[in-house]
């Protein structure tokens, strides 16, 4: 069933009102304030035959908030492929379905990509009811270059892995590269990722943006060291968006910031092996410069 806005006519869309929605919808939900859910996704979520969603209970906390009684099923990663069929079969049989995650954008590090490429594929209709997302937010209050930026999702959980994504991204800075890079991380893991994004990418400028729409929203600027600091003194709690700026130059300070990095947590030669890698440079210098800081203390 399609699910209509208003009996939209031309000025109604000029005005910013919505067409009929019909088919598979895309609808973003707050990121933690509810006041952000869009007037069009109370209207899609309540006119629509089914709610696709992660979890089924915090949707349906969502919905009792607006007094939306739509029928859910979840659609998660573990059943997205397995579901696929039957959104499939409902959709052909003209019935409209919107997709919600947790919270925020579906598909942006939520569920979603492989059931839209299945529903494009169909050549069935899929359509969008953009709202929050954490990333974007973030960018915009981060004081980083907006433009351009990369966002990555969540970076690895084991520190090896990480400072193998870390580590290509600088390579690809090095051929060039130039952008805001914008991370998802887990409270629990900020302090780790900091230490190696420093390591990799110097004592460059960065933000931490907490818990973005809510109560206790805050945004911490200043270079990777200084974050560290931070929430070394007060373990970060809540949900992190991480942002670092583009290279500014690349003086050999950041050589020695990154060394003095690593030399506080690993032998002189594991220190200059990681930066090494890290940097591109080769490893007698780097372990020659590294000697020296050392033996400075
Ligand atoms: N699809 C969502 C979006 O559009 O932002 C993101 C989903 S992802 C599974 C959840 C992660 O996004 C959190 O672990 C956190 O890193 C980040 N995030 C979500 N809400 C946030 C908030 N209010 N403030 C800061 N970061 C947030």
């Amino acid at each position: 069933m399609p699910v209509a806005a208003s009996a939209a006519s031309p000025d109604d869309l000029r005005d910013g009102q919505s067409a009929p929605f019909h088919g598979l919808v895309l609808v973003s939900t707050p990121i933690g304030n509810l006041g952000d859910i869009s007037a069009r996704a109370r209207i899609a979520l309540n006119g629509c035959d089914l709610i696709l969603c992660e979890d089924t209970r915090r949707t349906g906390r969502l919905l009792a908030s607006m007094d939306i009684h739509t029928r859910t099923e979840p659609l998660h990663e573990h059943n997205e492929d397995a579901r696929t069929g039957s959104v499939l079969a409902k959709l052909r049989n003209n019935q409209t379905i919107a997709l919600v995650s947790d919270a925020g954008t579906p598909l942006v590090s939520d569920p979603g990509y492989r059931l839209v490429r299945a529903v494009i594929e169909a050549g069935l209709t899929v359509t969008a009811i953009p709202g929050p997302n954490a990333a974007v937010t973030a960018l915009i209050l981060s004081g980083l270059p907006p433009l351009p930026f990369m966002f990555l999702g969540f970076p690895p959980a084991k520190q090896a892995a990480r400072r193998a994504a870390f580590s290509s991204l600088r390579a690809a800075e090095r051929a060039g590269l130039s952008t805001t890079f914008i991370w998802y991380e887990a409270p629990h893991r900020l302090l780790e990722t900091l230490e190696d994004l420093q390591l990799v990418f110097g004592d460059r400028a960065a933000a931490v943006a907490r818990e973005l729409t809510k109560y206790y929203e805050t945004v911490q600027r200043g270079n990777v060291s200084r974050l560290t600091e931070v929430f070394t003194r007060e373990p970060a709690r809540g949900e992190i968006t991480v942002l670092i700026g583009p290279p500014e130059t690349d003086d050999p300070e950041d050589l020695d910031g990154r060394l003095r990095a690593a030399l506080a947590t690993q032998t002189v030669k594991d220190a200059a092996a990681l930066v090494s890698t890290a940097t591109g440079l080769p490893r007698k210098i780097v372990y020659a410069r590294a000697l020296q800081i050392h033996s400075e203390g």
